[in-house]
């Protein structure tokens, strides 16, 4: 009947297909293995597997999974099945499939679901067919509608500010979209970035504007690259955005991998790609230039004042007019939220979390995760990934801490950009300040594995500072930066104190275990870092940490002062539809340190809509956003 003849059209989408660690491929990690067709073959109730097409399958995601309650380890796959190939090539199969029941969770039929490209050629096919632009539908956006491309009357000049990966998305869409546009960056281009970076590391030269936070890709550069966004992961606008980075280099794994992630050594070669892309298209764009004002008339951006951050001899500064103006500066620029404030903008301050870095050795947290499955890890060259973890714990009982924790109850703490087989680095933007992150090359073969573990933290901390109004949140971060920096002693010491002291509230001086940080680490009582809800969050959370991974607190595992930068501490409130800043026209703030993402993925997206948007409001195309 008509709905049986409905299953010979379009995809079904098989969830759930565990292959054993054993049968799966390895390195071909887009290949139909045996033990992947008996799955497929099994959901179908298809007796011979070896007769079905793999040419009919593709993989859409794939994971590893070492839960410590399956018998065993597992590659666990979603797969989509076309199922016109499928029948011209095995008819046989029409007879299983007819009989398919949809499982809720197992399989799924997939109605009209289009494949996306990569953004540029999205975009082209917008242009050349004129229909398919983004559409936000229930949180998730997909590609269809109408397109009617208008010819603008004149180009628009559009200034985005910031290389992050929020200003480099919204320059893609808005150069694609024939706009004329600078994008502007205070640090330098990778190649010299990398160099500055080496000079930090090596001579402990800190250069203000060229660093782990400043200069081309933004903060994303110098970092673990791990994709992971909680913002959808098969929704259009991720799918096109993780395309695009394929298109500039990155490896097609990321595409379906449970947990994709790039490493600093993939990113940097993408980025230099990505930079040609945009140069072709006619992009202009200034590194080692900062912009320091906004030239604003009634109430309307009207352009940028900047000035040449590189040139330490010359500050001269100058004024550069546009249409519109992208702010994507990420949440370190506080130079920044310090000017819009001096222009009367709206700034609001904004929830965050606060805490130390802990960093274990690779092996341990191996261990913990995979038995005597750790020893197959290899260094990221087997088939079994280098172990993370994330956990996380709310804590909601005041009376039960005691009078001591008032400020403890209806806080959660938890593990943040945690980095396998990486190390922990340097994010200052001032040497009177110490914040650290992490990073990792895309092999994850160092020795060691660094996780932040933060507590969340709101308006109420700020003030029992007596931190108050739209930065209250930037003052709050400074001083715990401050206070890092000075129990290190300077020169970019990183306070330290092992778990199980921290736990005790000692210091033994003497048994300091060896750290990934490349500048020198100090023990010191952390204690005196945070308030004591914050220290009591900590403490409780690491001892619940330990129950699910029994040895996460343990004398190798070294706590690291601080981890202030998770998210912003600030939101520029802007339209929902239009992007623009809801105090100043023409001014449109995106990405992290507007306060709409948390992660290269998320800024990603967030640049690529609001690149959308400007289009739109410059007549470069009219569809549906
Ligand atoms: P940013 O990436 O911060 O980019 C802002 C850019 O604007 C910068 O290049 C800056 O130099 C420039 N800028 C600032 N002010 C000015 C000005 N006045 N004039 C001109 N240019 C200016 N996220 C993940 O998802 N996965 C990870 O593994 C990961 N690891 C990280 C590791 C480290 C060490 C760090 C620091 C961050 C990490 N993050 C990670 C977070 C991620 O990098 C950010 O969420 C993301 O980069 C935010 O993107 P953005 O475009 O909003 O801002």
């Amino acid at each position: 009947d008509s709905k049986d003849k409905d299953k010979f059209e379009g995809t079904w989408r098989l969830f759930k297909l565990a292959v054993p660690l054993d049968q799966d491929p390895g390195k071909d990690f887009l290949v139909i293995s045996d033990g992947l067709l008996q799955e497929i073959a099994k959901v179908l109730k298809f007796p011979v597997a070896s007769l079905l097409p793999r040419e009919a399958f593709t993989i859409v995601r794939k994971s590893f999974d070492a839960r410590k309650k399956l018998k065993e380890p597992k590659f666990v796959h979603t797969v989509d099945m076309d199922v016109k190939k499928l029948l011209s090539l095995e008819p046989r199969t029409w007879d299983f499939i007819s009989r398919l029941e949809l499982k809720v969770g197992l399989v799924e039929h997939l109605h009209d679901r289009r494949d996306f490209g990569d953004l540029t050629s999205i975009i082209r096919d917008c242009k050349e067919t004129k229909e398919s632009v983004v559409k936000v539908e229930n949180g998730r956006s997909i590609f269809s509608g109408e397109l009617h491309k208008i010819q603008a009357a004149r180009k628009p000049k559009i200034a985005v500010v910031g290389s992050g990966p929020s200003g480099l998305f919204a320059s893609l869409v808005l150069a694609e979209f024939g706009a004329d546009v600078t994008l502007i960056e205070r640090g330098q281009a990778v190649e010299t970035r990398g160099r500055d970076i080496g000079a930090l590391v090596v001579r402990r030269i800190l250069e203000l504007e060229s660093n782990f936070c400043f200069g081309e890709g933004g903060a994303g550069t110098w970092s673990d690259g791990k994709l992971v966004t909680r913002i959808g992961r098969n929704s259009g606008s991720v799918l096109a955005v993780m395309k695009s980075l394929v298109q500039f280099g990155a490896p097609k794994q990321i595409l379906i991998d449970g947990k994709p992630h790039l490493g600093t050594d993939r990113l940097v070669p993408l980025l230099r790609n990505f930079r040609r892309h945009l140069q072709d298209l006619g992009v202009t764009i200034k590194f080692g230039t900062r912009v320091d004002d906004l030239l604003i008339k009634d109430g309307h951006v009207l352009g940028v004042t900047v000035s040449e951050s590189s040139d330490k001899l010359r500050s001269s500064s100058q004024n550069m007019e546009y249409d519109a103006v992208i702010l994507a500066v990420g949440h370190s620029a506080r130079d920044i939220y310090q000017m819009l404030l001096s222009h009367d903008l709206v700034l609001v301050p904004k929830d965050f979390a606060v805490g130390l870095r802990i960093e274990h050795p690779q092996e341990l947290i191996n261990s913990l995760q995979y038995s005597e499955l750790a020893s197959e890890v290899c260094r990221g060259r087997g088939k079994v990934p280098v172990a993370d973890y994330k956990v996380t714990n709310y804590i909601d009982k005041e009376e039960f801490y005691g009078s001591s924790s008032s400020g403890l109850a209806n806080r959660s703490c938890y593990s943040f950009c945690m980095c396998p087989g990486g190390q922990v680095v340097l994010t200052s933007t001032n040497p009177s300040e110490m914040c650290i992150n992490g990073m990792s090359f895309s092999r994850r073969a160092s020795r060691w594995a660094n996780a932040a573990l933060v507590v969340t933290v709101s308006k109420k901390d700020f003030e029992a500072f007596n931190y108050h109004g739209p930065l209250a949140g930037v003052e709050f971060q400074r001083e715990f930066e401050r206070r890092a920096a000075m129990m290190g002693g300077g020169n970019f010491t990183v306070p330290v104190q092992t778990a199980t002291d921290f736990l005790e509230n000692k210091l033994s001086v003497t048994s300091v275990p060896p750290s990934s940080y490349r500048l020198g680490v100090k023990a010191a009582n952390l204690h005196q870092l945070f308030p004591i809800h914050i220290i009591e969050a900590l403490q409780h959370s690491l001892v619940t940490f330990d129950k699910e991974l029994p040895g996460f607190i343990c004398n190798d595992a070294l706590l690291h002062g601080v981890e202030t930068r998770t998210s912003s501490p600030v939101q520029i409130p802007r339209d929902v539809d239009s992007y623009e800043s809801t105090s100043l026209k023409g001014l449109y703030p995106v990405g992290e340190g507007a306060g709409y993402a948390g992660g290269i993925i998320s800024a990603a997206v967030d640049g690529m809509h609001a690149g959308f948007a400007v289009a739109k409001r410059f007549n470069l195309f009219n569809g549906d956003l």
